[in-house]
């Protein structure tokens, strides 16, 4: 099943795509995760509704850094060991079609990375690898906003990476029984229309079932729990010569069977950001 999250009446709701319509449903983000069954309220066209972030507000958002082996060669970094893993903010989560928000104080090199987004349905430690895709609830697609002069210059990851808006994810929850090999997957993001990364699944160093084994020997991970799985090559810093976002560009990202994760660039001029709720 394919879920969005979108406003309807005044309320937000989870519905489930049905070819061009949306059945409106009551369910909370945990009764989608745990599968509860539903009566729907509604029905409404797709082409009406405007798309809200889909998983929730996760425990954590863990990230998988250099995990597809051209995005090492073009960031001159050794392909790594094991997994490197690192973290982004909760509060970064945005939207499809929201704005991506900085401040040119701040950082002035803002770069895009399409990345499949694997979403934990139970929770779970010391996960075999043979046993780890069943510990997937669903996937989506996500775009791992970065500051690279933050995440050079700080020398660890986590503030050029946790830019309130820098986490967009979506349009679609697709359940993982529609999806049942992630290492399969088309991946591109486009730049104002011009295709910067375009790649499959396949070629992530460490695939999915190794990265959910991997994490769950160090730490619980729960229900509704984010795993961005790495980005491929074409990303700006990688490229000659390095090309950054600017205040109205469109980035969007699309992964095979999710659909595209559509986003705005906004150059703020210092002026404060409104708080996350
Ligand atoms: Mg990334």
């Amino acid at each position: 099943m394919k879920w969005i999250q979108f406003e309807y009446e005044g309320n937000t709701h989870y519905g489930v795509i049905d070819g061009e319509m949306v059945q409106v449903t009551d369910l909370a983000w945990e009764d989608v995760l745990s599968k509860r069954p539903f009566t729907p309220l509604a029905a409404l066209p797709l082409a009406d509704i405007q798309p809200l972030n889909p998983i929730g507000r996760p425990h954590k958002i863990i990230c998988i850094g250099l995990n597809y082996l051209d995005h090492c060669r073009e960031t001159g970094a050794v392909p790594p060991e094991r997994p490197l893993i690192f973290t982004k903010f909760t509060t970064a989560m945005n939207d499809p079609d929201g704005e991506v928000r900085w401040s040119a104080a701040l950082t002035q090199k803002v770069d895009y990375e399409a990345e499949l987004a694997v979403i934990i349905g139970k929770n779970g430690r010391y996960i075999p690898e043979s046993d780890a895709l069943s510990y997937i609830a669903g996937y989506t697609a996500a775009n791992d906003i970065t500051a690279r002069d933050l995440q050079r210059s700080d020398g660890q990851f986590i503030r050029g990476k946790s830019l309130d808006s820098f986490c967009p994810m979506g349009p679609a929850f697709v359940t993982a029984d529609d999806i049942p090999d992630p290492q399969n997957l088309e991946i591109e993001s486009r730049l104002n229309g011009r295709v910067m990364q375009e790649s499959n699944t396949s070629q992530m160093i460490f695939p999915v079932a190794k990265l959910i084994s991997f994490c769950s020997q160090a730490f619980t991970l729960e229900a509704g729990d984010v795993l961005l799985t790495g980005t491929p090559h074409g990303v700006g810093i990688g490229r000659t010569p390095q090309l950054f976002m600017q205040n109205g560009d469109e980035i969007v990202v699309e992964v095979e069977g999710i659909g595209s994760l559509r986003n705005w660039c906004r150059v703020d001029d210092g002026k404060e950001q409104p708080l996350i709720s």
